[in-house]
């Protein structure tokens, strides 16, 4: 909760309190991260009862963390109440000392996205922001250096789930929260067309990154399923909108596929789509091999792509994606736990899937859970390649 909500609750609770006792509440138990209710200087009795009476304050189980140590990146797997599992990953930033978190926003996902292993997993549920307020709070407190970001990026597509996601991009911004610059907080999409203009109506102060990875039509729909259901045209004209009231230039990702959108069309048709817009290009590698169905592009085919992007005269931002060995990177993000993975068993690993019980349990390797074959693709950070 951001302390307006807290109020709230707590006045239909009958426990009328001050704006300032509820500041100092939640800054204690989300920005100092407490599990307790002891501030420094106590908070009245009868609201400390009421807080204590009606709300809860969960924290994600981690069950792993595991290291890149190419590039520094760490993955979380955790685990909540209920058995579910998700993921963040933590991503060093350029400045020394600094991170980011690449967040879940839903248990799996449903997009199943082309190139995206999280897709194969098929949507379990929605995260409640609770849950990814949670996340950044558990990565937060191991990192070495001050977290300073939050995306959006990981299992599932955030505008989904988009009252829950906007919920906790409010928290993880507010001086009570998370302390996270509104600006330095990213949501990502594979391009909901009717989530996107009610995010550009109510004027959301988050960075809003669209997948979109091909400018054809039929080609975008063989590669993001979703675009059968949310027509190129509906998603061009609702990002107009977005563009149209929000400060900065209009984010596109481009996840570059070896042989299927590089090629002279795709840049044209690109420059027409979006005429007149201020862009910026996210340009991001494939990551997944053979499993995914699709090759990464060679440094010669991915220059020559990005040279021909120059048409535009927009920025075109080459997005790492690391945490590749401990299954961190983009489109990755499948609940494996890299610490069991079997040597030489690049591209097999068995996702772990809660069982009946709700405990953590591995499947075989090779029998992914749910989701279909032939599905997936993930963002530029970590997490899904399109979200
Ligand atoms: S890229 Fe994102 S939206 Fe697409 S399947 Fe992967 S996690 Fe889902």
């Amino acid at each position: 909760m951001v302390p307006e909500e807290l109020a709230t609750h707590l006045g239909a609770q009958g426990c009328a309190a001050s704006p300032h006792d509820v500041r100092r509440l939640l800054a204690h138990v989300i920005f100092h991260g407490a599990a307790d209710l002891d501030l420094r200087h106590p908070l009245p009795r009868r609201l400390r009862r009421a807080v204590d009476a009606t709300t809860v304050r969960h924290r994600l189980e981690v069950l792993e963390r595991a290291t890149d140590p190419a590039d520094g990146f760490v993955k979380y797997l955790l685990r909540s109440p209920d058995g579910a599992l998700s993921e963040a990953v933590r991503i060093p930033l350029h400045v020394q000392g600094r991170y980011s978190v690449c967040l879940s926003s839903q248990v799996g996902c449903a997009m199943r996205c082309a190139f995206c292993l999280t897709g194969r997993l098929g949507l379990t549920r929605n995260l409640a922001a609770w849950e990814m307020v949670s996340a950044l709070l558990a990565v937060r407190d191991e990192a070495p250096g001050r977290v300073t970001g939050a995306v959006f990026m990981g299992q599932g597509e955030p505008l989904a789930n988009y009252d829950e996601v906007v919920r906790a991009a409010r928290v993880l911004a507010h001086p009570c929260g998370g302390r996270i610059a509104g600006r330095a907080v990213s949501i990502s999409t594979v391009g909901l067309v009717e989530p996107i203009r009610r995010y550009a109506r109510e004027r959301q102060p988050f960075r809003l990154i669209t997948s979109l990875t091909s400018a054809i039509a039929e080609r975008r729909r063989r590669l993001l399923p979703v675009a059968g259901r949310q027509p190129l045209g509906e998603l061009v004209a609702a990002l107009r909108e977005y563009a149209g009231v929000s400060p900065g230039r209009l984010t596109v990702a481009w996840v570059v596929l070896a042989g299927v959108n590089t090629d002279d069309a795709e840049v044209d048709a690109l420059a027409e789509l979006f005429r007149g817009v201020r862009l910026r290009l996210n340009v991001l590698d494939l990551n997944g091999g053979d499993e995914v169905g699709f090759a990464r592009a060679s440094q010669q085919e991915l220059g020559a792509f990005i040279d021909k992007l120059q048409r535009l005269r927009s920025p075109v931002v080459r997005r790492y994606s690391g945490g590749a060995s401990c299954q961190g990177a983009c489109g990755l993000l499948r609940n494996v736990p890299a610490a069991y993975r079997p040597a030489g068993a690049e591209g097999t690993a068995a996702p772990l899937v809660p069982t009946p019980s709700g405990a953590a349990g591995a499947e075989p390797a090779g029998a992914p859970a749910g989701g279909s074959p032939g599905a997936g693709a993930g963002a530029p950070g970590s997490g899904g390649l399109a979200c």
